[in-house]
């Protein structure tokens, strides 16, 4: 070990010498110092994808607990098995089979929210290079997984009905054609994170055909398929195979992502396998929580909750695009039919990190449009996500967004985009 410095030493160099090499992909991002000022009282955040809590019952929520410190309390309050709460995973089952997924109690297995599934997945398939084919734009936290994995994220083109099948084919049979190993598709099939887009029925009919006939694992990530606007998204693809999907979802957006609580349905081979990784990174999910989590589905009407979480989230979506409407006419917009977020494209030349700090003056945040891609793409992109401020506050911060990127859009007019 080199003799250490401590006079030049910082809390963030003093151990570089010994970090792994793969540490290097967990660099914090520059946008992210700028999050601390987000938390003001008088800054609208459009950023975080936070689901708005304050629509759930706080007095639902503690009878959950007395409930189940009454009846499971001594459970609750000591380790479990690795694979989860054989209760909690039945009434899964029963959540899943509202997207059309039906799958045994054991092949599904609790995880600390999604997120841990897909760190999980990652884990177990992903050597150094390997290649992981991703919608583009891709959710933020699964390219920073992937990333970390030292895995080639190769985005594929995707419009406002999703990852279009054509270009899935093309870049699939370029890269296995050039020796790399394509080991997964990762996909939000709907009201994706961040574009808010949603994949149509045919073309899940096609993703999956071109898939399994290049033996490419689909890692279908579905946090928001529940919180349709209008008509339901379309059945989950892994409804119709059971063999070449892990499906993933989470209680993050339905219930509160404080608990966090998410489940993997897999097939058997691939879960015996996640089990054995679970226990290993954690000994067991955290038991308390699923207690709660699985009292509060018991006790409560949940699907009252969805419905109450859909009309919220509707009234603020619809608050969102007519701000967008009004104050921003050169900006394009996606119009998704449910979930959290806006994908907004500025005019090319726009650049929409450099324009964040400025923004923030104007006391709004939002989440750079680079966020989601692993190769630098998406400088004019910004992702607005409407469900965490009231209704009004989203208009109010759309507004306060205009200010900026109009004034970006007249200088790019006036002196070119080199300005
Ligand atoms: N996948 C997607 C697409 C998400 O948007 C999120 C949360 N923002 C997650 C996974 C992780 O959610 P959680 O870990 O809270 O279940």
């Amino acid at each position: 070990m080199p003799e250490i410095d401590l006079t030049q030493a910082t809390n963030f160099d003093l151990w570089k010498h010994s970090y792994a090499a793969r540490a290097e992909n967990l660099a914090v991002s520059e946008v992210r110092a700028l999050f601390s000022v987000v938390s003001r009282p008088e800054v609208v955040s459009l950023a975080g994808g936070m689901p708005d809590v304050s629509a759930l019952d706080g007095d639902l929520i503690e009878k959950a607990f007395q409930s189940m410190m009454a009846t499971r309390g001594n459970y609750a309050l000591q380790y479990g098995g690795g694979q989860g709460d054989p209760r909690l995973r039945e009434q899964i089952q029963e959540i899943m089979a509202l997207e059309g997924v039906h799958g045994s109690v054991e092949d599904i297995m609790i995880t600390t929210g999604s997120q841990h599934a897909l760190e999980l997945i990652s884990d177990l398939f992903l050597d150094q290079g390997d290649v992981v084919l991703v919608e583009a734009p891709s959710y933020v936290g699964a390219v920073g997984i992937f990333r970390h994995k030292e895995a080639h994220i190769e985005h594929v083109f995707t419009d406002d009905q999703g990852i279009s099948p054509e270009a899935l084919r093309e870049a699939a049979e370029r890269l296995i054609e050039t020796g790399h190993k394509v080991k997964m598709l990762y996909l939000v099939p709907n009201f994706a994170n961040p574009s808010g887009v949603t994949l149509t029925a045919e073309r899940r009919v096609e993703v999956l055909k071109i898939c399994r006939e290049l033996g490419i694992l689909i890692v279908e990530d579905n946090p928001y398929g529940q919180l349709y606007f209008g008509q339901e998204p379309p059945k989950a693809i892994r409804s119709l195979d059971d063999q070449g999907v892990v499906y993933l979802g989470s209680f993050s957006k339905i219930f509160s992502p404080g608990l966090r609580v998410g489940y993997v349905l897999a097939p058997p081979a691939i879960r015996e396998k996640l089990v054995l990784a679970n226990e290993s990174a954690i000994l067991s999910p955290a038991t308390f929580a699923q207690m709660l989590v699985s009292e509060y589905l018991a006790i409560s009407d949940w699907q009252g909750q969805i419905a109450t979480y859909r009309d919220l989230y509707k009234t603020k979506r619809d608050a969102a695009l007519s701000a967008v409407q009004q104050y921003l006419p050169k900006v394009h917009t996606t119009r998704p039919d449910g979930g959290f977020f806006l994908w907004l494209t500025l005019p090319e030349g726009l650049n929409s990190k450099d324009m964040l700090p400025l923004a923030v003056t104007e006391l709004v945040a939002y989440t750079p449009g680079t966020a989601f891609y692993g190769d630098g793409r998406g400088a004019n992109n910004i992702r607005v996500c409407f469900s965490h401020p009231t209704a009004e506050n989203v208009a109010v911060g759309i507004k306060r967004l205009s200010n900026v990127i109009n004034q970006q859009i007249e200088l790019n007019e006036t002196f070119g985009s080199g300005s």
